[in-house]
C-alpha cells in the first residue's frame, strides 16, 4: 500500500490544536507522507517530532504550493484548521486551496471534529482510490 500524503496547515490561532492532535495521531503520522504550511510545518518538527516536508509559510505562498501539489495529484488528505474569527491577509489563497480540494475531490478536514472522523476511518490506511473528476469535456469545450 502507498503511504497517504497528508497536508496540514494551521492558523496562528489554530496551530496548538493541531499540534495536539498531531501528537495524539503520531502513529498515523509517521505512517504518512507528511506536507505543511512553513510555521505550521516547524512547530509539527520541534514538538511532536515528525518529519514534514515544509513549504512556504501560507501568507508567502504555502497555501498555493499545497493547491499546486493538490492539483498534480500529489495529496491524499487536507487538513486545514483555519480560523473562522479573523481575517486573514491571503484569505483569497485561503479560498483557492479549498476550492481546489473540492475540485480534485481531496478529503478535507476543517475541524478537530471532522479530522478525528478521517482518522479513524477505515480508508485512512486502505488502497482506497478517490473518484477523479473527469475533465475531459471542460479541456475540450469550443471557445467561440
Ligand atoms: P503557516 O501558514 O503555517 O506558515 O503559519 C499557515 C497559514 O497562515 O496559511
Amino acid at each position: 500500500m502507498t503511504k497517504k500524503r497528508i497536508a496540514l496547515i494551521a492558523h496562528d490561532n489554530k496551530k496548538r490544536e493541531l499540534v495536539e492532535w498531531v501528537k495524539y495521531n503520531e502513529s498515523s503520522m509517521l505512517k504518512s507522507v507528511v506536507y505543511a504550511t512553513g510555521t505550521t510545518g516547524r512547530m509539527l518538527e520541534q514538538e511532536v517530532g515528525i518529519s514534514v516536508t515544509c513549504l512556504q509559510s501560507g501568507p508567502l505562498g504555502g497555501d498555493q504550493q499545497i493547491g499546486a501539489l493538490i492539483a498534480e495529484g500529489n495529496v491524499d488528505i487536507l487538513i486545514f484548521f483555519w480560523d473562522p474569527l479573523e481575517p486573514l491577509p491571503h484569505d483569497p489563497d485561503i479560498k483557492a486551496l479549498l476550492r481546489l480540494a473540492v475540485v480534485w475531490n481531496i478529503p478535507i478536514a476543517c475541524n478537530r471534529a471532522t479530522a478525528d472522523f478521517l482518522f479513524s476511518s477505515p480508508l485512512l490506511f486502505s488502497d482506497y482510490k478517490r473518484k477523479l473528476p473527469d475533465f475531459y469535456a471542460y479541456n475540450t469545450r469550443k471557445i467561440e
